[in-house]
Order: C-alpha cells, then structure tokens, then sequence
C-alpha cells in the first residue's frame, strides 16, 4: 500500500481524481498482482483520497485475492459474466470531486475510449505522469531482484561457448539457449538474439535458419523475466574460431567505449553523456574508411525493471539526471550491412559512490574452436 499512498500523493498536482491501471508492468509494481491481460476487464481504481479497490472477473477471484494488492488489506470487487465492468469504475469515480483521470500508458485502446466516453466530463491523462518517477528509481529490493535476473542471464553466456557450433543453424542455437533461459530461474523468454555473420548487422534479428560457419562473429544477446517480476538483458559477442584482423581492432574499440561509458555513469551525470561517451571513443577509430561511430546505430542503453525496456533512455537529447537507484544498459555496438556486427552489453545501476555492474561475464570477443 506504501507505492499507492505515494500515488494519492502526488495526484493533486497534477489535477488527478482518480487513476485507473490495467494488467501490466504498472499494475504488478502497484497492486503486486500479475494479472493477465485478457478480454475481461481487471482495473485497480486508486481514488484522490480514501481507499483503492481492484475490479476483476469473477472467474479470476482467486488470483485477484491472492494479489498483494489484496492480502494486504485491499478491497477487490468481482464481477460475473452478465455485468458491466465499466459501470463499477464509473459509478465509484463519478463521486470524486472534479479532476482528470490517469489511465496506464500501456491500457488497450478500446478502454481508453470505453472510459473516456462514460466520464465524457473527465479528462484523460497518462498515468507515467505520476509513476514514471517512481518507477525511475528503484528500492534496494528492486535492485536485488534486477541482480538475481543478471547472475541468471550471466549463468546462460556462461553455457553458450558450448552451444554455439559451426554447421548448428541460429534457429537450433535458439532453442537451446532459450532452455537455459528458463533452467536458470526465468519463468519466461522473453527474446533470443542469435545473430550470426552477416545477421549480426541488424541489431534486432532474432534467429534464422543461417547455418553458422566458422569465422563467423555471433552476437547473442538474450533476456527473460524472473519470478519477480524484473527482467534480464545481457549481450556478449563471440566468434566461431578466429575472427579478421579488421573485426578484432574493431571490437577492442567497442570494448573500450562499452567501459569507458559504463564507468562514467554517476549520480548528476546526464543519460545522454553517457551515450556521448562511448560515441567519443568510437569517433577516433576507423572501419573500413568510415568512423567506428558511424556504425554505432542506436542509443546506448534503456532502462530496465518490470519491462525489459523502460525509462529511462540513454539517448543524445535526454539530458535527464541519472540518480542512484536507476538500472539501465551500457550496450554500444557496430553494424555493418551485409558483413558483421557486435554489441557488448551489461545492466549497471547508478549508485551514489557512482556505478556498479549487475552482469559480470568477461567483455572480450570469446573464442568457440571451430
Ligand atoms: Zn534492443
Ligand atoms: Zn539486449
Ligand atoms: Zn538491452
């Protein structure tokens, strides 16, 4: 109840009568309740003053009792088939004095508008207005729970040198690695990066029938999410046998600018510095006639917690203050279309003395005999 007393707070200034948070990210930090996101409406209504209550189907009673939310004293009001849902939140808000409600930022479209045209006096508003503070800066047990996903991950890169085969396509890889995944603790997979050769230049591929051969570079960046709730997110980059002369030099460059920037993460540094930093390191190196930098496609790094990607972004143009208590990655990369990549990534989170790594497997380009 300490998170939604903190809400009902902070309501006010921002002209809020009521928050409405469907199944999601905001409604498990909220409520604690990890409620599908189904057809039938679950919506935990937390009023200016007085007390919140959580609407759920009838036939999901048991796990919206079980909640958190609920054994903590909440009031959950189930409703059958024959009933509308929408009619509960309304009548209950209607009482509260005038002001604005804030809808989650993740609600499904169809509600936004359900609500919006039974309060057609109320405006709407995104509820990251009040949460997205809260959720930047995570409590030492949100920390805790972002270490165990990251020893979990760092426990997968540990296996994958025995994965990876020249001759194995990425897709065999994948659902190797995507087992793992889930025997080191996560309750689900939540992507599988196998990007070999020339798949390694689009920093979003995910797996492929590309048989892996040997030279390849193969940048495995992998993640899943924890009984907690909170994610993994780690990449290391390796290469079937011996990689080029060009790649190495390439590569020790981005080592460098993936620790330089880790380093420089500290309480008052901007997020975009940090981008800006790794961007430094990159610029005076040189691939094939081009700046390293140029290659380097996408910002740095995304926060994580309850999502894989959250706020905040470290990104040229967010001059956002890092504070203690903010987890995000350090993940620079190079891209080069239709010949390799490499990503190295690692989940930090700022403290006061400055930074600490969640995951902690070597950084270098790991060699697999082939
Ligand atoms: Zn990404
Ligand atoms: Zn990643
Ligand atoms: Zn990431």
């Amino acid at each position: 109840m300490e998170i939604i007393r903190r809400l009902q707070a902070a309501m006010p200034d921002q002209g809020v009568a009521a928050t409405v948070i469907t199944p999601g990210a905001d409604l498990r930090y909220v409520a604690g309740y990890d409620a599908k996101p189904l057809e039938r409406l679950t919506a935990l209504v937390i009023p200016i003053a007085g007390e919140p209550f959580l609407v759920a189907p009838e036939l999901e009673a048991q796990e919206a009792r079980a909640s958190a939310f609920a054994t903590g004293g909440g009031e959950v009001i189930t409703w059958g088939e024959s009933v509308d849902p929408f009619a509960i939140v309304t009548e209950r808000i209607a009482e509260l004095p005038a002001g604005a409600i804030a809808l989650d930022d993740h609600m499904w479209a169809e509600r936004v508008l359900r609500l919006r045209e039974s309060m057609p006096d109320r405006e709407q508003v995104p509820a990251g207005l009040l949460l997205r503070s809260m959720r930047l800066v995570k409590t030492s047990q949100e920390v805790a729970w972002l270490q165990e996903a990251a020893a979990a991950i760092d426990s997968v890169h540990a296996q994958v040198p025995n994965i990876l085969r020249p001759g194995m396509t990425e897709a065999q890889a994948g659902a190797l690695i995507a087992d793992a995944i889930v025997k080191a603790g996560h309750v689900s997979v939540d992507f599988v990066i196998v990007a070999s050769g020339p798949n390694g230049a689009s920093p979003h591929h995910m797996v492929s029938d590309r048989v892996m051969q040997a030279g390849d570079p193969v940048v495995v960046d992998i993640g899943g999410t924890m009984p907690s709730g909170y994610c993994s997110d780690c990449t290391r980059t390796y290469v079937l046998g011996e990689p080029s002369d060009e790649y190495q030099a390439a590569y020790d460059v981005l080592l460098d600018a993936q620790q330089q920037a880790a380093s420089f993460v500290a309480p008052g540094r901007t997020c975009e510095s940090i981008d800006g930093k790794a961007r430094d390191v990159m610029a005076a190196a040189s691939l094939q006639g081009t700046p390293l930098v140029d290659y380097f496609i996408h910002r740095i790094g995304h926060g994580i917690g309850l999502e894989s990607h959250e706020e905040p972004y470290l990104v040229e143009g967010n001059s956002l203050a890092l504070e203690p208590g903010m987890t995000f990655s350090v993940e620079p990369g190079f891209y080069v279309a239709g010949n390799f990549g490499a990503r190295i990534e690692d989940i930090v989170v700022c403290t006061p003395e400055g930074v600490r790594s969640l995951n902690n497997r070597p950084r270098e380009l790991i060699r697999i005999p082939a």
